[in-house]
């Protein structure tokens, strides 16, 4: 029901609610739209301009019409379910007619049009069965006389003005009560944006060149002559702005203090004195970008207070290695440390790595992951003992009793693959552990605002040396059998190859019918080929036996569902084949991709596009022969797709926001992200009373946020 709390400081106006039918408020119940701010902040999806009128002479069937006339002439047609069909004769000025049917015509409709007048009237204009023009089920409303020409107390609206009609008016998504939540939107308007809070205190709006609220929300319904038709169009107005500054502020505000508390509580300080060498007993040298990252790690580590950074780096830059150093350091100064990773797969390859790694200098590396059966009970007692160890696994980790006697650095690589409650849980492992959380997905450094807004960014923009560049083709239809071509040509060189199978969400079981058919069709063509199948759903120790012998050199074709996606580091394979590749996502390409290239050899990605192509896809799919940087693909991956699908939409983090855009508005989010920071710097308890009743009113607009999909 339509209440109004006394947080939401909007003066109710007495007589708003009185013209609300009980159905449009069982529909404004059932849309969550329970309180006059949320009604007032429904955004109207499209606007249609009835600012103009057409004369009858120049009305054409097919179309939608807008006209003012006079009504003739009303009768009730035959009963019909719902209601019964109403017609008139309608009359304009030069004293043309047409006809007006209504099919389901209320009681109401007759007594509102029987009375006569002028009415304003859209609807869509067809040929009637004599021939004739008529307009069906239009909207009407009658025209306000002006002023000196109104009878003494005539019916109008609380401003006087037409709300329907005359105008640009608002159009809401998918009501059956477009008209009367038109009318109830436009008298809260008129009741409440005279003793409207505005948050936003003078000043700023000044400063940024923003409308106030009351104006703001009474521009989002009925925009005025300020905006220009295109804005309109894209719902992109002075308004729109408005509101999507207020949003991005709150947000910031959120990240800005829980930034500062996050800075400002206690951690572990981890000596750093053994960096040096940590770094020199690598077996490589580090790449510029590493070392910039690992500094920056290094300095967080030293301070008394617990690090919450972001390590992006495309897929292949050696992320792993600078998580090494960190690792040694922390167990090194005598605690423990985790690694979290979200599939076994790559658990498993990274405990390998941290043997190789980190074994020579002594330090224990434990796998937990599921089908390890979790910690052993010597390690377990050894893990709550708080014995200096470093901890790999998969969410494993996080789960049961397992627990931690002194963890000071917890890592969660592949971040993005994880909710938020697997890492709050591994947080939760250690007393305010330090935090890095690592991405191979690179997030735009603008939506990563948004997102992240509350951690440090090293970024690793960098690739080893010595990789060789990897060639990408579209192959669609008949192009095919290239692939084929392509497979005998690398295994007879000796090298490996993969051909990937996308994994079908709502039917795992095709997918593998996918691969399974695929396999076996590849078998045929390759006769001399050792082939072998991965998915997710076979046992793990025949797919790690598999995978194995990939590594290993034994198998020269590797057919997989997306179970390669992430964690398999072999130099010798050089050809990566797509299948259907315009199921994946770009960025999802990227990371296939990121699988060969590897080592000295040159080598291939081919994507296969199942024919036809629409137009889209084959644009997207062009798009990866021509980028290789990940930043760029994960521009455009945003561009095409959307935030919620290139960070995963249950865990992009991103709160729903219904005028903000952090994509389309950068500019407005850097500068509502400078004021709040700004704020929580000057006054980080927001106790000021300036601040209090920026917050506040803040929120009673848009609500408090729930969970920003970061740690903390
Ligand atoms: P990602 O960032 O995708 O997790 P990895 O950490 O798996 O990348 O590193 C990819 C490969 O590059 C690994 O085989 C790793 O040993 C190697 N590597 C990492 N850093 C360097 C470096 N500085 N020089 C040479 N090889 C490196
Ligand atoms: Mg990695």
């Amino acid at each position: 029901m339509i209440a109004l709390s006394s947080a939401e400081l909007l003066p109710l106006p007495p007589d708003a609610l009185r013209r609300v039918s009980p159905s449009l408020k069982a529909e404004l119940g059932s849309r969550g739209l329970h309180a006059i701010r949320s009604i007032l902040l429904h955004k109207p999806s499209r606007y249609e301009d009835r600012s103009l009128t057409t004369p009858f002479v120049a009305l054409k069937a097919g179309e939608r019409a807008a006209f003012i006339a006079e009504v003739r002439k009303v009768r009730l047609g035959r009963p019909r379910r719902g209601g019964r069909t109403l017609l008139c004769n309608l009359v304009d000025a030069s004293g043309s007619d047409i006809g007006a049917v209504w099919f389901h015509a209320r009681p109401w409709h007759q007594r509102e049009l029987e009375g006569g007048g002028r009415f304003f009237f859209v609807g869509d204009v067809r040929l009637g069965k004599t021939g004739g023009l008529v307009i069906f089920n239009p909207e009407y409303e009658e025209v306000e006389e002006p002023p000196a020409a109104r009878a003494e107390g005539a019916q109008e609206n609380a401003a006087g003005e037409a709300v329907h009609f005359g105008r640009r008016v608002p159009l809401y998504p998918g009501t059956r009560h477009a008209r009367a939540l038109r009318l109830l939107v436009k008298d809260l308007l008129d009741g409440v944006t005279e003793g409207l809070f505005d948050p936003l205190p003078e000043a700023l709006r000044a400063a940024h060149r923003l409308l106030p609220l009351g104006t703001a929300l009474r521009e989002l319904h009925f925009p005025s002559a300020q905006a220009t038709a295109e804005q309109i169009e894209r719902c992109d107005t002075e308004a729109h702005r408005r509101l999507a500054f207020d949003e991005f502020l709150l947000l910031s505000i959120e990240l800005a203090q829980r930034r500062q508390g996050l800075r400002e509580g206690r951690g572990f300080r981890i000596a750093v004195d053994g960096a040096a060498r940590a770094v020199a007993e690598l077996p490589f040298e580090l790449t510029a970008a590493q070392r910039r990252a690992v500094t920056e790690i290094l300095a967080d580590l030293a301070r008394p207070h617990p690090m919450q950074r972001l390590l992006e780096g495309d897929v292949g830059s050696g992320k792993t290695a600078v998580a090494a150093v960190a690792l040694r350091l922390a167990v090194e100064s005598g605690y423990q440390a985790a690694l979290m990773a979200p599939t076994e797969l790559l658990a498993e390859q990274h405990a390998r790595s941290l043997v190789a790694l980190l074994g020579p200098a002594g330090i224990a590396v434990h796998l937990i992951t599921q089908s390890t059966g979790g910690a052993t009970s010597a390690e377990a007692k050894a893990l709550a003992g708080g014995r200096p160890c470093v901890a790999v696994g998969t969410h494993a980790l996080v789960q049961g009793a397992l627990t931690f006697g002194s963890l000071a650095l917890a890592i969660v690589d592949e971040q993005h693959r994880f909710g938020v409650n697997d890492r709050l849980k591994l947080l939760s492992k250690g007393s305010r552990p330090h935090v890095l959380l690592m991405s191979a997905t690179p997030i735009p450094r603008t939506l990563a605002l948004a997102v992240h807004g509350d951690l440090d960014l090293s970024v690793l923009d960098e690739l080893p040396p010595g990789r060789s560049p990897i060639s990408t083709q579209l192959l669609v239809g008949s192009a095919q059998a290239q692939a084929v071509v392509a497979l005998r040509e690398e295994i007879a060189k000796g090298r490996q190859a993969y051909v990937v199978y996308p994994l079908v969400e709502e039917s795992e079981k095709l997918s593998l019918l996918d691969a399974t058919r695929g396999c076996e069709r590849l078998r045929a063509a390759l006769p001399n080929a050792r082939v072998a199948l991965v998915h997710g759903q076979m046992p793990h120790e025949e797919r790690t036996a598999q995978m194995e012998a990939f590594r290993a050199g034994q198998v020269d074709l590797l057919v997989a569902t997306t179970v390669v996606e992430v964690g398999v580091d072999v130099p010798n394979a050089t050809l990566m084949i797509v299948a259907n590749a315009e199921r994946f996502g770009l960025s999802q390409l990227h990371q296939l991709r990121g699988r060969v290239g590897r080592g000295v050899y040159p080598s291939r990605c081919l994507l296969l596009g199942k024919s036809p192509l629409s137009m889209a896809a084959r644009k997207r799919l062009k798009a990866m022969e021509r980028l290789s940087d990940g930043f760029q693909i994960a521009d455009l991956d945003l561009e095409l797709r959307g935030a919620g699908e290139l960070l995963g939409t249950r865990q992009s983090g991103l709160p729903a926001f219904s005028f903000a855009d952090p994509v389309r508005q950068v500019a407005l989010l850097a500068a509502a992200r400078q004021v709040a920071f700004a704020l929580v710097e000057r006054d980080p308890e927001l106790c000021a009373p300036a601040s209090r009743d920026l917050v506040r009113g803040l929120q009673a607009l848009f609500g408090e946020r729930q969970s920003l999909g970061s740690v903390g």
